[in-house]
């Protein structure tokens, strides 16, 4: 299969937190495989601005021991690193005061497109977005890309969504939800829009339910004082958990543009129900083995934030009616998992017979590990003996079906940084959706400030608290198992 890189044009980039561990895991690795996928043009400059004083060497040399340690086995000549290297420069920035920022904008091109991209902790970026202006670096093709976490809750979202509309329109102003560039979830929509299979079947007439699941298998670990003031329900239902969400459940949109996209995923999250509390399951990781608990972790031996959260939530509208959609997230769980699976309704007949058994269509989408699909579906058991039905998976692993072309897909963070580059915002979230998000989660989350309410715990290597199971189980339905 060929592969097909359209280049971008030429760019300047600053990553304002160059140096800190988004930058060298995700960010400059990302930036690096677009570089040999020949995919950034010769005029294309990053530059690195953050705290430590340093010149250009010294950043390119931590760029290059970055691109080594995180690029997860890509293999590359030595000349082809140098040459990405000589891209790279670095500025020393003060993001709450003036030391710097003359010199970055005399490392400014006229007419060329510019990106800064906010790679460090929310309280700077409202200095950001100021000193971008104050100092004459933003203009008004400039774009600001801005990492998660997008404010703790609405009135913080929304002061921040105030904030930045100061300096930046909205169309510059690019929300990273990570999970939005994986290869697998805009196949999601590929699936579903582009074939004329299952979007006739794609309700609460033909779906029984969803299951959204993000299992990790580590804990907090070093980020737990981080965690602790943020929880599961912060740190993933309300953003990547809703995200996905969004894409299973919206309309289609009338074409794949940024505002199409973002209006229909918009009105699911509005759509949303209110929760009751004995729709959610909180939980919290025991110690197990020589591994400590969540409170370790987190230095806070009475905390009683979740690290680990299942819910059931319903969507208001003809499509959905009466389709439940489960979700669920932790940590130290049995498997690195990611998944949504569609579980199609029985057919309404069996004309087998009971012995038969219940058998279901499964459309499982997998982000990771190894993203792809695969669709159950139903056939006969081989072999004499009369008709006995099993399921088997029709299997398609990208890395499989696209072979060398599956390389490609790997990152989310280097596709997102391009669709900046070329201005496209149809995969980042809008102010509004992520207003709406927060105006979805905030009353669950002062529910159990009010309640007093006390996550259950549960032992690592578990699929979490039994609770889970439970609100599966009353409704007569239960969990995918969680593997690898
Ligand atoms: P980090 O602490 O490793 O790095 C922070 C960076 O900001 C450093 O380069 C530091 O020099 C710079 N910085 C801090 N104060 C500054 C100042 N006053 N002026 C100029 N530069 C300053 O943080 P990180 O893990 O790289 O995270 C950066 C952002 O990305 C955060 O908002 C985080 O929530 C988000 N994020 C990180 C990850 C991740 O995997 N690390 C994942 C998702 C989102």
């Amino acid at each position: 299969m060929v592969s097909r890189v359209i280049p971008v044009d030429p760019f300047d980039l600053v990553i304002f937190g160059g140096t800190g561990d988004l930058a060298r895991r995700k960010i400059l690795p990302g930036l690096f495989r677009r570089f040999c996928a020949g995919q950034m043009p010769e005029e294309a400059r990053i530059i690195g601005a953050a705290r430590s004083d340093m010149d250009d060497a010294a950043y390119r040399k931590l760029i290059a021991d970055a691109i080594k340690e995180f690029g997860n086995g890509f293999t590359f000549e030595a000349a082809t690193l140098n040459a990405f290297l000589e891209r790279i420069g670095y500025v020393a920035v003060d993001a709450t005061g003036t030391d710097g920022w003359a010199e970055l904008a005399g490392r400014m091109r006229d007419g060329t497109v510019r990106a800064f991209y906010f790679s460090v902790g929310p309280s700077l970026f409202g200095d950001l977005a100021e000193r971008l202006h104050t100092h004459g670096l933003a203009t008004d093709q400039s774009r600001i890309v801005v990492e998660k976490p997008f404010g703790r809750d609405l009135q913080s979202a929304r002061a921040l969504n105030a904030t930045l509309a100061e300096h930046f329109r909205e169309d510059q102003i690019y929300r990273i939800d990570h999970y939005l560039g994986k290869e697998t979830v805009q196949n999601l929509m590929a699936v579903r829009f582009g074939n004329v299979l299952f979007e006739p079947l794609w309700n609460a007439q033909y779906v029984d339910h969803i299951q959204i699941t993000v299992a990790e298998t580590v804990g907090v670990g070093g980020r737990g004082g981080y965690y602790d003031k943020s929880g599961a329900m912060r740190d993933m239902v309300q953003n990547h958990l809703m995200q996905l969400l969004c894409l299973i459940a919206m309309e289609p949109p009338s074409k794949f543009e940024p505002d199409e996209v973002r209006d229909e995923k918009l009105k699911v999250i509005r759509a949303l129900e209110p929760i009751e509390p004995h729709h959610i399951v909180r939980g919290q990781y025991s110690a197990g083995g020589d591994q400590p608990s969540y409170r370790d972790h987190a230095e806070n031996p009475r905390s009683n934030t979740e690290s680990f959260i299942a819910l059931r939530a319903h969507i208001s509208n003809w499509r959905w009616a009466g389709t439940p959609f489960y979700l669920r997230t932790g940590k130290r769980l049995k498997a690195r998992t990611s998944e949504i699976a569609v579980v199609f309704k029985d057919a309404p007949h069996s004309i087998f017979g009971v012995d038969a058994g219940r058998h279901r269509n499964v459309l499982a989408i997998r982000l990771q590990p190894n993203e792809g699909m695969t669709l159950d579906v139903t056939i006969k058991e081989p072999g004499p003996g009369g008709m006995r039905l099993i399921d088997v998976p029709l299997d398609m692993t990208f890395a499989d079906a696209l072979g060398d072309e599956a390389e490609e897909v790997t990152d989310a963070y280097e596709r997102l940084i391009m669709d900046v580059i070329r201005g496209n915002q149809t995969l980042f979230m809008r102010g509004d959706e992520v207003e709406a998000a927060w105006a979805w989660t905030d009353p669950l989350i002062e529910g159990w400030k009010q309640r007093g309410d006390v996550p259950k715990p549960y032992d690592p290597g578990t699929a979490g608290p039994d609770d889970s199971m439970m609100l599966m189980h009353r409704d007569g339905r239960r969990w995918r198992e969680l593997k690898t």
